[in-house]
């Protein structure tokens, strides 16, 4: 597999820079983009490979409509990402960015996100995790903790094991698909909440349909044997939709400007 290669060739990751995350939070970062957007690319075409890929054009349209309408207020260095998106026909409600660019989206998740503006608050929040560089900075805790010394240690070498394989990829927020769940902590949640909230607001989605669309989430997980599987990787869901909700009424002028210029219309 081609992705074990560029795996592999982390172990060159040992270069640390300080960065500044979107919401100005200092970041130390011991992996480079170009390496982070490498893997993320691997992972995406290996997903691409082996999950069921929806033929449903309709939707296929909806979300590659809202990813660009999204990525279109990005500042420039991410908006030249090969962006590209892929709805897979999985019934769990779910959704990813991964970096570089590659947005994976579950038909399941139309289940809980019932309009555009509550689907763009979803591929809003991922797309806040892609630009304020969150698996980079997994990877550089991990790596600065002994484990993941042991883990670039074992690619540096080639020879990493199928279960440290899994690891990185539950590293870069791609974990489903590998069957290892890895929730972001709550700092990186609030922080992609609060980005993806505002890019919302900017490309002209109701910002407060993000804190509805969580609420509908909490709703279909009460309800279902099988919760959504976005919530196992995004815990403290009540107390996130309230911050979005107190968050949204300060967004509203951005919005209503972003609709007088151009209204999304992604369905
Ligand atoms: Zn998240």
């Amino acid at each position: 597999m081609s992705w074990r290669l560029v795996l592999a060739g982390m172990g060159l990751l040992l270069l640390t820079a300080c960065a500044t995350s979107p919401t100005g939070r200092k970041q130390l970062l011991m992996v480079s983009d170009a390496d982070v957007n490498r893997m993320g690319l691997a992972t995406f075409q290996q997903m691409k490979a082996s999950d069921k890929l929806s033929t449903d054009r309709q939707k296929a349209e909806t979300v590659s409509c809202i990813v660009r309408h999204l990525v279109a207020q990005l500042p420039t260095q991410w908006q030249t990402l090969d962006w590209e998106t892929q709805l897979f026909a999985i019934d769990s409600a779910n959704a990813f960015a991964l970096p570089g660019g590659k947005v994976g989206i579950n038909t399941g998740l139309f289940k809980v996100a019932t309009n555009q503006d509550q689907l763009a608050a979803v591929i809003g929040h991922e797309i806040g995790h892609v630009i304020a560089r969150h698996s980079a900075e997994r990877l550089s805790q991990s790596v600065l903790a002994e484990a993941g010394m042991g883990l670039v240690g074992a690619y540096a070498g080639r020879n990493a094991s199928p279960d440290q394989v899994k690891q990185l990829v539950a590293l870069l927020g791609a974990g489903t698909q590998v069957g290892v769940l890895l929730p972001y902590s709550r700092l990186h949640e609030s922080e992609a909440d609060r980005i993806g909230q505002e890019l919302m607001a900017k490309a002209g989605f109701d910002p407060r349909e993000a804190a509805r669309l969580w609420e509908n989430m909490i709703q279909a997980s009460a309800a279902s044997p099988n919760p959504p599987r976005l919530l196992s990787t995004h815990p403290d869901s009540r107390v996130r939709a309230q911050a979005l909700s107190t968050a949204a009424p300060a967004l509203l002028p951005e919005y209503e400007a972003a609709r007088r210029r151009a209204a999304p219309r992604c369905s």
